[in-house]
């Protein structure tokens, strides 16, 4: 093992190890071992396995590519996975991967160390795409499309030269939170970003394992286990101006009017295609009086919401805490 990969290995025990270990004495006065970070451990690994029973993610004997960034949340969603399968139902393999974008100021070495450290199988590839990026799109430009595009047909083609059957990618249930909200105001379509689905030339099926887990309890998970975090704004890009004034508005919400976020994830999960307007999910046109439609008739009546929650003064600034 070389340097970085034991100074890691050092630093940065796997989840399992952190369990066992929180048994031990010796662990006493270490965050990641207080009753507090193993329930958001616990509270993590359940919403994951829920995440893979509810869709169907991960059957036995896949193999699963866990694309990790650097970032918070694909730290995270490798170290529910790697929890997970070692007392899963079935067996499955899982290789992680990142993809070295060549971006200035990367740091090459951490996530080959990392992954060292913690005993997984890992692929690094490594493609210079800011290169790409940078003389096709014009000054000013935004990058993340063309950029995006290109990353995700290098995965596709590792995905298949490992044999891959599932591709894991880190989005969690607020990305897909604003991505509805995204689409709604600026795009015209009720549509989110849903938690598996398959490629267009249909030979991939990507999953998304943090569907059910939040931004917070991910970032709280993130700092206590101390993640080698890779910043990710190196291509020098700014964040997309409309997703950050849903990222706000929502951040609003949850300060305003505690619930509200986690009852738009759940209307998600409940959609009535016979109370919107889309002929093509629901056949308007051919309704008669022998139709049965789901919630039936309310035509005429108040709709039955929960009662208001409690307001709580708007605080100056957002915290994980809240
Ligand atoms: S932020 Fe940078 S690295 Fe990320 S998708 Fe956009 S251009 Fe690519």
């Amino acid at each position: 093992m070389n340097a970085p990969a034991a100074a890691a290995k050092a630093a940065l025990p796997t989840p399992d190890a952190l369990a066992a270990e929180a048994r031990h004495p010796a662990a006493a006065g270490d965050a990641r071992f207080s009753n507090t970070f193993l329930r958001l451990k616990k509270k993590l690994e359940r919403g994951v396995g829920k995440a893979i029973a509810d869709f169907n993610m991960i059957g036995e004997g896949d193999t699963v590519l866990v694309c990790v960034s650097g970032g918070k949340d694909s730290y995270t969603l490798l170290s529910c996975l790697m929890a997970l399968r070692e007392r899963a139902p079935v067996n499955f393999r899982i290789v992680a991967m990142n993809l070295d974008q060549k971006q200035p100021g990367f740091p090459a070495d951490v996530l080959p160390a990392y992954f060292e450290s913690i005993g997984i199988e890992y692929r690094i590839v490594t493609e210079d795409t800011y290169s790409i990026v940078k003389d096709k799109i014009p000054e000013g430009k935004t990058t993340c499309s063309l950029c995006s595009r290109l990353r995700r047909g290098i995965i596709y083609r590792v995905a298949k030269e490992i044999g891959a059957t599932r591709i894991a990618l880190g989005h969690h249930r607020d990305d897909m939170i604003e991505t509805l909200f995204l689409n709604m105001f600026f795009g015209g379509k009720l549509k989110a970003m849903p938690p598996k689905l398959v490629s267009d030339n249909g030979e991939h099926v990507v999953i998304r394992p943090l569907a059910y887990c939040t931004e917070n309890d991910i970032a709280r998970f993130a700092r206590t286990m101390d993640f080698p975090i890779i910043p990710c704004n190196l291509c020098g890009s700014q964040e997309n101006a409309q997703r950050k004034q849903i990222k706000n508005m929502l951040q609003g919400w949850a300060r305003e009017f505690p619930g509200r976020i986690e009852s738009i994830a759940t209307a998600m999960t409940q959609v009535v295609p016979s109370h919107l307007a889309d002929n093509s999910l629901f056949d308007f046109r051919g309704l008669t009086r022998d139709t049965l439609v789901a919630e039936g008739d309310i035509a005429f009546d108040r709709p039955e919401l929960p009662a208001p929650s409690r307001v709580i003064p708007i605080v100056s600034e957002f915290t994980d805490e809240d």
